[in-house]
């Protein structure tokens, strides 16, 4: 918690930020409990909802409510007002007209610190203050931020002084269906919420847009600074994948969670928002959910092949699968 203090310069520090990338249900929120658990290593969580989870009164990682969390509020003390829900109303807007999916595109075509508009500058002042925060408060050396939505990626790009670092993270599109068709409670608001339910369609869709986007957003990318991981990979050799995300860093931890090649050891993580299972702790296997083989209607997963097919076999996923086991 030292380090950072020492060398603060508001824009002088080149600071590195680890960007997942992909659709949601890839696994992110897992892979990025483990990058949290590096020495060095600090993870935000899906970052760019937090000024809408502010507003919305949800809870950190921790347990806390955002404000209330021993790191985000002191985070916050740096990057807002006095009033913090005008602070995040504002931001939430500004996020809204300007750093959408719609708005990917546009973000690609520009160039480091140029922003073409006072809002957008405005916004992206306020991300970079906000990150450098939570780098003074936290001392980490790299924020590992699981947003995975590509305009909050192609956005990072354009801020001076960040040394930013992609994971692209995919998982076959048919297992992300059933996953997102899927029901299950959200324990971080007062009342718990549920999640999922989604239409198969939809989900392919969404999945190929998010795809799309990040394949595109790591084009415009230095190639030594991005990578990209299948989820099915990633949980067969978890550990192996970690050492080459760090190396692609450079940032080697001391020590890492892994207890064996597959299991880790997780401790309570300041996520500002993300997948229920941030909230796990001990240890956990990593094992493949595979459970869309079983579960997922031959029409649904027709549907979902049809929307996703050149995507699937440029990541290299097989059309045909039988039931569990016949792979
Ligand atoms: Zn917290």
């Amino acid at each position: 918690m030292t380090e950072a203090h020492e060398s603060h310069v508001p824009g002088n520090r080149s600071l590195k930020v680890l960007y997942i990338l992909g659709s949601s249900r890839s696994g992110s929120t897992i892979l990025d409990s483990i990058l949290g658990e590096l020495n060095g290593y600090f993870s935000a969580g899906e970052l760019r909802f937090i000024w809408r989870r502010l507003l919305e009164k949800r809870r950190c990682g921790c347990g806390q409510p955002l404000e209330d969390c021993e790191v985000w509020s002191q985070v916050l003390k740096g990057v807002a007002d006095q009033d913090l829900s005008e602070t995040a109303r504002r931001n939430y807007k500004r996020q809204q007209r300007n750093v959408s999916t719609k708005h990917t595109a546009g973000l690609l075509r520009r160039r480091v610190g140029e922003f073409g508009s006072d809002e957008l500058a405005t916004y992206a002042r306020a991300t970079a203050s906000l990150y450098r925060a939570v780098a003074d408060v936290t001392g980490a050396k790299v924020i590992v931020d699981s947003s995975k939505r590509i305009s909050d990626g192609a956005l990072l790009r354009l801020l001076p002084g960040f040394e930013l670092y992609f994971v692209h993270l995919v998982r076959d599109p048919r297992a992300v269906a059933n996953s997102r068709r899927r029901t299950k409670i959200n324990p971080d608001r007062e009342v718990p919420g549920e999640m999922g339910g989604k239409n198969p369609a939809g989900s392919a869709f969404q999945w190929a847009v998010g795809n799309l986007g990040a394949d595109a957003v790591r084009r415009k990318h230095p190639r030594s600074r991005s990578m990209l991981v299948r989820y099915e990979d990633f949980v067969k050799q978890p550990r192996r994948i970690v050492e080459q995300i760090t190396d692609m860093v450079g940032v080697t931890p001391e020590s890492t969670p892994f207890v064996s090649d597959t299991s880790v050891r997780l401790g309570v993580h300041h996520t500002v928002s993300g997948n229920p299972i941030r909230f796990n702790t001990g240890t956990v296997d990593l094992i493949e959910d595979n459970r869309w083989l079983a579960e997922l209607a031959p029409f649904d997963r027709a549907v979902t092949t049809a929307l996703t097919l050149p995507q699937m076999l440029a990541y290299h996923y097989p059309v045909r699968l039988g039931k569990r086991g016949d792979d």
